[in-house]
């Protein structure tokens, strides 16, 4: 048996935004609502939760679908958090309580449309895992995606015993006991390994700081159940699905622990974001800290809009003078430029999108390079 070490300093930490998952149909964020606006979705229309947020957004929002004039995401769940927020209720039908539901509804819909395509591994990022590990393994990964891809393209990898992917965060699936058994198949990377069946092992950490698609949380135990493969949810009751092998049946995700209904872990965008996920506030102190000790910081398919405001000041407080930091970024705009020379006037931009970066291999190896 043997711990993995971490070095005291990483090569390089990329940051990836809806860029990287975008090339395998994952949705950006600003075709979101109109794919749930949109009247051809009978599944969402017709659905418990779909049916309740599209009267929530109909009647305090405008929008023209033909002309695709669509609200902003941000602006809805930033009203939405206003009352929250403020304990207030909008009106009798809009009480506190229901616009608190109204707002999970929004969050399990966003969880289904991500989750529609992303039941396959991507070439894209098995080609990214491949030159990590051909070239430079000193990295490590901080991910605004609530996709799996990333993951899921890590497991041909782990199957050859390269190593394991690391939450960095205390997962219920560690725990031993008879409860946990059917989730005991995720290794703890910050506990001993067998070391016979790995030859030099590496453990790279995946934070993933707006939360994931298969975590489920418990606000009893506050723990977090990994369920690799499953991200379904019931659009009819709003409910997480597990799926029973080798039959197929469904089943109603509660906490092996505890018994308490699960919840997703998402951290929506929203003009007013709140940090209370003790989960999602520990993933940002661990992002900080890998952020302060990197040499070189890598923004992947990320515009670091003006809505993310939390991750321009994780950045703002922990990127010091002496880092390198590039952006690989298709787009030209002007605004994308502006918004990462806030950051520092030190920026290396390449203007290339995640496909080209991955396919074309030269730049990546430059990135990994260590000198
Ligand atoms: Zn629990």
């Amino acid at each position: 048996m043997k711990f993995l070490e971490y070095n005291s300093t990483r090569d390089v930490v990329f940051i990836l935004g809806a860029g990287a998952s975008h090339p395998d149909g994952v949705p950006l964020q600003k075709h979101i609502l109109p794919m749930i606006l949109s009247k051809d979705d009978n599944e969402i229309k017709n659905s418990l939760i779909g049916s309740e947020v599209l009267k929530f957004i109909n009647e305090n929002f405008h929008f023209y679908p033909k002309d695709e004039v669509y609200p902003q995401l941000e602006a809805v769940f930033g009203f939405l958090d206003y009352f929250i927020q403020q304990s207030e209720s909008l009106n009798s039908y809009y009480t506190n309580t229901k616009l608190v539901e109204v707002r999970e509804y929004l969050i399990k819909l966003i969880h289904h449309i991500v989750n529609i395509e992303t039941d396959k591994p991507s070439k894209y990022y098995h080609d990214f895992w491949e030159t990590i590990i051909d070239e430079n393994r000193n990295v490590s990964i901080i991910t605004l995606n609530y996709d799996t891809l990333l993951e899921h393209s890590f497991v041909p990898f782990h199957k050859k015993k390269i190593g394991f992917i690391d939450y960095c965060t205390h997962l219920m699936n560690y725990e031993k006991g008879e409860n946990l058994k059917e989730f005991n198949f995720w290794i703890n990377p910050r506990g001993p390994i067998k070391s016979s069946e790995f030859i030099d092992p590496v453990s790279f950490k995946v934070i993933k700081v707006h939360g994931s698609l298969n975590w489920k949380y418990c606000n009893c135990c506050n723990q977090v159940l990994l369920t690799t493969w499953d991200r379904k949810i019931d659009l009819e009751h709003g409910k997480l699905i597990g799926i029973k092998y080798p039959d197929g049946e469904e089943y109603e995700y509660v906490c092996p622990i505890d018994g308490t209904e699960l919840q997703t872990l998402i951290m929506p965008p929203s003009f007013v974001k709140n940090w209370n996920n003790p989960i999602l506030s520990q993933l940002n102190n661990e992002a900080s800290r890998e952020i302060r000790i990197a040499n070189k910081i890598v923004f992947i398919g990320y515009s670091l809009s003006n809505a993310d405001v939390h991750i321009k000041a994780l950045l703002k407080k922990h990127i010091n003078d002496g880092k390198e930091i590039c952006v690989i970024n298709p787009k030209k705009e002007y605004e994308l430029k502006t918004n990462y020379l806030s950051l520092n006037d030190n920026i290396n931009f390449v203007n290339n999108s995640f496909e080209e970066l991955v396919t074309d291999k030269t730049i990546l190896k430059n990135l990994l390079s260590s000198d």
